[in-house]
């Protein structure tokens, strides 16, 4: 049977790689003061409803919901995103009061059910960061510093980070109102998604890739320059901290992001790279300090991101890494030697060493030849010989550099371990 279609099984090597480079991400986000939230994978439909919004393509098309069987039939829905539960968590958690300034960050599957394509799944996994009770423009260039840092220790290059503000109540729906008129002069020409945005989320009409909606909007009225003083100096301050402090950031006038939440700033994380095409964010962020009242908190400001792991590995997250192979193989010759075989073994792994053991039933070529498949970088051979002496041969299953008795069974396990380590670096 197979996998529904957008679900993967992630297999080794890759789940290990996964696994490091996801953890590399985590002790960033830990050196930032951040900390560990696990979250339900189902919630209820209202939570994404009122936090991501009712109009957007998450909400309207891609949430995989559907009626429990309690007697309310409540619509429960898989999370699409992060963000919501963390603010429910916070909010449920007694909010700023019990947590001021709470520094979260989580990992884990989200579902959306798209159209899959390559960087494009059903389910698919996210690390993300959310920070609360900071409502300053140096919370937001700390946030994108925090991106960028996540990025190069996973091993990424050619990061960009573009930028944008998208205002906030007070001068939002203004722009909101003078963008549906412009664009309401032009509908005809506008694709059919963008007639419909048009009714229902207007500013989204700025982030369609179709060419021709590119080329007309080239000419629309752009959120930044209709900022209100609030936001235009909070702006400013962001943009002033990174150009001294942070990374390189583009401003992008036309970023919206899909979701309702957002105020002020916003940002996306792309790479070019050929293995991404055109799904070449692989993640973004911004401000929601309206969002913790929304979900019925006291009013607290918000910023965080998501970053997708999926597209993280195809841009080449974790290549640098090694693959989980065994470190070393243990091949017994007799039976008496499997005995010795076996506490070896675990005395080895204690002290950090990825190890496996063979089994005497098969011929020590057999199990030379396995050691070699697996890819172990040591095989220690343990006979009726070396059981005697107390010594085991050893081979650099790499270099090709055999070096018997070089340790002694007795010593112990860290001891034992840097022996084998020697053999083959001189
Ligand atoms: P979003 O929550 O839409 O801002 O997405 C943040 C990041 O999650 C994106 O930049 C992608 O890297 C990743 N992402 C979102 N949707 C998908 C998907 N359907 N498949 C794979 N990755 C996704």
């Amino acid at each position: 049977m197979e996998t529904i279609k957008g679900f993967h099984d992630v297999l080794p090597p890759q789940s290990g790689r996964r696994e490091r480079f996801t953890r590399q991400a985590c002790a960033v986000l830990e050196t930032y003061g951040f900390s560990r939230i696990d979250l339900p994978l189902l919630e209820k439909g209202e939570l994404f409803v009122r936090s991501v919004g009712a109009t957007t393509d998450i909400v309207e098309k891609e949430m995989y919901s559907f009626a429990d069987r309690d007697k309310e039939h409540t619509l429960l829905a898989l999370r699409p995103e992060g963000t919501a539960s963390v603010v429910r968590a916070f909010v449920d958690a007694g909010g700023a009061r019990r947590l001021p300034e709470a520094r979260l960050y989580y990992t884990g599957p989200m579902f959306r059910r798209e159209r899959p394509q390559k960087g494009r799944l059903r389910q698919f996994h996210q690390i993300g960061a959310e920070a609360f009770g900071r409502d300053d423009p140096s919370a937001d260039a700390e946030i994108i510093c925090l991106v960028d840092d996540v990025c190069r220790a996973v091993g990424l290059t050619g990061v960009r980070i573009r930028i944008n503000s998208l205002g906030d109540a007070a001068c939002r729906p203004g722009y909101r109102a003078r963008l549906a008129e412009w664009a309401g002069g032009r509908v005809d020409d506008l694709c059919g998604d963008c007639r419909a945005r048009l009714q229902r989320n207007p500013l989204r009409i700025l982030d369609c890739k179709n060419e021709k909606c590119v080329a007309i909007t080239a000419e629309a009225p752009m959120m930044v320059d209709h900022l209100c003083e609030p936001c235009r100096v909070h702006y400013q301050r962001v943009l002033s901290l990174l150009s001294t402090t942070g990374p390189v950031v583009e401003q992008a006038p036309r970023l919206v992001r899909g979701l309702d939440y957002y105020c002020r700033t916003a940002f996306e994380i792309t790479v070019d790279h050929p293995q991404l095409g055109a799904q070449n964010a692989i993640g973004g962020g911004g401000r929601y300090d309206g969002l913790v009242a929304t979900l019925g908190g006291t009013d607290t400001a918000g910023i965080g991101f998501a970053l997708g792991i999926e597209r993280m590995e195809l841009a080449g997250a974790g290549t640098a890494d090694d693959d989980d192979r065994p470190e070393i193989v243990i091949i017994p010759i007799s039976a008496e030697a499997e005995d010795a075989a076996l506490g070896l073994a675990r005395k080895l792994r204690i002290a950090g060493a990825v190890v496996l053991v063979g089994s005497a039933e098969r011929k020590l070529k057999a199990q030379m030849k396995r050691a070699d498949r697996v890819g172990a970088q040591y095989a220690v051979i343990l006979g009726p010989d070396e059981l005697a002496t107390g010594r085991p041969a050893l081979r650099d299953m790499i270099h090709k550099v055999d070096s018997d008795g070089c340790f002694d069974l007795e010593s112990d396990a860290v001891a034992i371990l840097e022996r084998i380590r020697k053999v083959g670096t001189h």
